[in-house]
């Protein structure tokens, strides 16, 4: 097949370029990303080992399409190429390396919330102030260490840092870094910044490692290179230092990390590094039409930090921008949903034809309840992770504690969950002994007596002995019966079940999800090993939309702009476009953080293929008070002659500039008395019930859903869940008031439900 007649010239001289390092600096929807996954294919056929292939991408879902999209030219050799997010490659090679650096191969991985809990005990530790040294400051200040590969030590002696911590009176960060690090250590466990500061490690003092990889990875490709920080270009850069076949695509106008330490000098630097670059220019946007190509143009040409480029577009016109201007939040929501029914219908379009891109998760709240009042099936992406649920938490904390023991963060989360009279200066104590001994806090409970008063030790030798029994289980069982086991006997289960409420039920139904996950992985075919520590490790740095087991479902997409990148859409949807907003309030000090969010607006505009509508509230809920809101200054930076006016509420249509609009409706909004709608209190955050839990994708219950009376359901009957959507029961168990359905959804598969509390509808 020759697939590459599905390139343009210079996108086609990229691909054939193999030896030798290649950069491609372009703009948005130029085929930046097809040209590595087709040079991919290209090698492949050329007779490249897929082994030797390493493919740096933005997102595992990245990883995955551009999986898919190989495998169909290249076939079933396209498994075999490494491919994913730094952080998954590393930890990968982490696994079978971290001894070597002195960690336990079977480490644990600190999540955000483990890392930041931990910063929070080294405080009170420290006795600290936790405004001054607040934990997600003092976390993003050593992740920034981290990125920018400064230890704990170097931090300490840096004078320019320690110069600057002193005159912020908050002289103790080196301090706090180095015992979070020794911390880590002890328990061990890495945090998401360890998993590459610790790869420079590894390869920088183990010399036939790096060999290994550099041996192993002949051919390296970087996608979004704009966006790697110093501690990822370092890796990339180690291990393509002998063949140099390095090829890596980005844009400089959609750097959107320089907050987390990504920096766009990598690009500029390529060229130092590597003399002999060969440079591919690519001009042509093939996503967007010419309107949505010059909006974007004029957005970023107000940055004065840029490469230059000529991005132009030869697919249609397009129409014109729609910009809305809703009298509050809710009703921005309203108008979003409508839009997306008419766009829909006047169109003949999906529902996954449209995204709707806001600058922070809250926003989602008001969205959220537009579509849903309307029905229009959606669903969040990057929003907190299946995985990253209490209970499940919970659960997977004795499950890492079994696999290892020292972990300290799942120590503490379980020691009292559920509660076994273990308390708050119980547990003081037995920090404080495996501090005074050097031993884990796994290692004084396994000797409580030695350590403890009589009842305290009672208590925590029970739960020791527990854990120890979960690691025989563990080391005898599949990971399903191990999983299983360990949810029962640590009283989780129990404990959940004898919640009644909404929540309670919800939080059990999950357990029971999470359970059939690793029912499912333990009968996976296609791996070597299927236990529950080969599980975890899989599951350790997924997000939401890696575990969304259905990516084809026809939902709206509701996302962050940051998590946007990369990805296309029909039709966009770019909300809350206000000072303050977006841009940030934060990003008002300084040129550098304003253009910052300018890219984010020019990355958001560019995931559009056919229309773009923009929208911004003039008054809107934030931090629990009703704020009045003014357009939003990128607005002001498009030009007129691209753009088209629309209210939601019965204001004159104007076609002036926009700019003029603004001024007027400045004016309007002082005297305008404000009624209705726009008045009310919003609601508490609802749910997002098509949301809530991994089962429930995205079923819109019919009109009018009203559970029926099911005390005399029948097996065979078909059946409506309000989340689940529809299935038949097919067994039915317990006693009268406790009668559990067994039903199989369709689109989910089997579930046990107890009727009391199930919604259910006889269909
Ligand atoms: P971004 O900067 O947003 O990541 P990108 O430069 O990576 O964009 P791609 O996602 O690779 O761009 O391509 C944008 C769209 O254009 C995709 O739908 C892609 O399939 C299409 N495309 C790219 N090159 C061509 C081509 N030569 N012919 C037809 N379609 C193309
Ligand atoms: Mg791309």
């Amino acid at each position: 097949m020759d697939f590459l007649a599905g390139l343009n010239t210079s996108q086609k001289q990229a691909v054939q370029q193999i030896v030798g390092p290649v950069m491609i600096i372009a703009g948005a929807g130029s085929g930046k990303t097809r040209v590595i996954t087709y040079r991919v294919a290209h090698l492949i056929q050329k007779g490249i080992d897929p082994f030797n292939i390493l493919v740096l991408t933005f997102t595992n879902k990245a990883a995955k399409e551009m999986r898919n999209r190989i495998t169909t030219v290249v076939g079933g050799e396209a498994k075999n190429i490494w491919m994913g997010t730094f952080h998954s490659v590393f930890a990968k090679i982490l696994r079978v390396e971290a001894n070597k650096i002195g960690y336990p191969n079977n480490f644990t991985i600190y999540d955000t919330d483990d890392s930041k809990s931990l910063i929070k005990t080294i405080l009170k530790e420290m006795s600290l102030d936790d405004k001054l040294y607040h934990h997600n400051f003092v976390y993003g200040r050593i992740s920034n260490a981290k990125n920018n590969l400064i230890s704990a030590q170097e931090y300490q002696q840096n004078e320019a840092i320690q110069a600057e911590d002193f005159s912020n009176g908050r002289g103790f960060l080196g301090k706090i870094y180095e015992t979070y690090v020794n911390r880590c250590f002890k328990a061990g466990a890495m945090d998401f910044d360890d998993l590459l500061f610790k790869t420079n490690v590894l390869l920088k003092e183990h010399p036939d490692v790096l060999y290994k990889y550099q041996n192993k990875f002949k051919y390296l490709m970087v996608d979004e290179y704009q966006d790697t920080n110093f501690s990822q270009y370092l890796i990339v850069k180690k291990l393509a230092a002998i063949n140099e076949n390095l090829c890596v695509v980005g844009d400089d106008a959609q750097s959107i990390y320089a907050f987390r330490g990504a920096s766009i000098q990598n690009i500029l630097n390529f060229q130092k590094d590597y003399p002999d670059v060969k440079v591919f220019k690519l001009e042509q946007n093939y996503r967007s039409t010419q309107n949505i190509v010059n909006v974007a143009n004029s957005i970023i040409s107000n940055n004065k930090n840029q490469l230059e480029k000529n991005v132009f577009s030869a697919n249609e016109t397009g129409e014109k921008i729609k910009i809305t201007r809703s009298f509050s939040d809710n009703e921005e929501g309203k108008s979003v949903a409508e839009s997306i029914i008419q766009e829909r219908g006047n169109n003949n379009l999906e529902w996954k034809s449209f995204a709707i891109l806001y600058r922070t998760n809250a926003q989602s709240r008001s969205m959220e309840e537009g579509l849903r009042k309307l029905n229009v099936p959606y669903k969040i992406y990057g929003g907190l992770s299946f995985y990253q649920r209490k209970e499940i938490k919970d659960l997977i904390a004795y499950f890492r504690l079994t696999f290892n023991p020292s972990d300290e963060e799942a120590f503490k989360r379980v020691i009292n969950y559920p509660a076994r009279g273990i308390g708050k200066t119980t547990l003081d104590r037995v920090i404080l002994a495996a501090d005074q001994n050097e031993k884990t806090l796994f290692e004084i409970i396994c000797d409580a007596p030695k350590y403890l008063e009589n009842r305290a030790a009672l208590a925590v030798a029970d739960f020791a002995a527990s854990i120890q029994s979960f690691m025989v289980v563990a080391k005898n069982s599949t990971a399903y019966d191990a999983a299983l086991h360990i949810a029962q006997q640590s009283g989780l289960l129990k404990d959940l079940y004898a919640d009644k409420s909404v929540e309670g039920l919800n939080r059990y139904e999950n357990i029971q999800e999470l359970l059939n996950g690793i029912k499912e992985f333990s009968e996976r075919e296609d791996l070597e090993e299927r236990g529950l520590d080969i599980f975890m490790q899989d599951i350790a740095l997924l997000t939401n939309d890696d575990n969304d087991k259905d990516p084809n479902k026809d939902t709206v997409s509701l996302m962050t702009i940051h998590s946007s990148k990369g990805l296309e859409f029909p039709q966009v949807y770019i909300v809350g476009l206000e000072e303050n907003l977006f841009p940030s309030q934060m990003a008002l000090n300084s040129r550098a953080d304003l253009e910052e969010e300018r890219r984010l607006f020019y990355v958001a505009v560019t995931r559009a293929e056919k229309k773009l509508h923009l929208s911004y509230a003039t008054s809107r809920f934030r931090f629990g008070t009703l704020i009045n809101c003014e357009p939003s200054r990128f607005l002001d930076e498009i030009e007129p002659k691209y753009l088209e006016l629309e209210f939601t509420q019965k204001a004159p249509r104007e076609s002036t500039g926009f700019g003029d609009e603004r001024n007027k409706w400045q004016s309007k909004t002082a005297e305008k008395p404000i009624q209705g709608d726009f008045f009310s209190k919003p609601k508490p955050a609802t749910k997002a019930v098509l949301t809530t839990s991994l089962l429930a994708k995205a079923h819109v219950p019919t009109a009018g859903f009203a559970p029926s009376d099911t005390s005399k359901l029948q097996t065979g009957q078909e059946v409506e869940h309000e989340r689940f959507g529809f299935g038949k029961v097919i067994n039915l168990e317990g006693s009268k008031g406790d009668l559990k359905a067994t039903v199989f959804f369709k689109e989910i598969g089997q579930k046990q439900l107890l009727l009391k509390y199930a919604k259910l509808r006889i269909v």
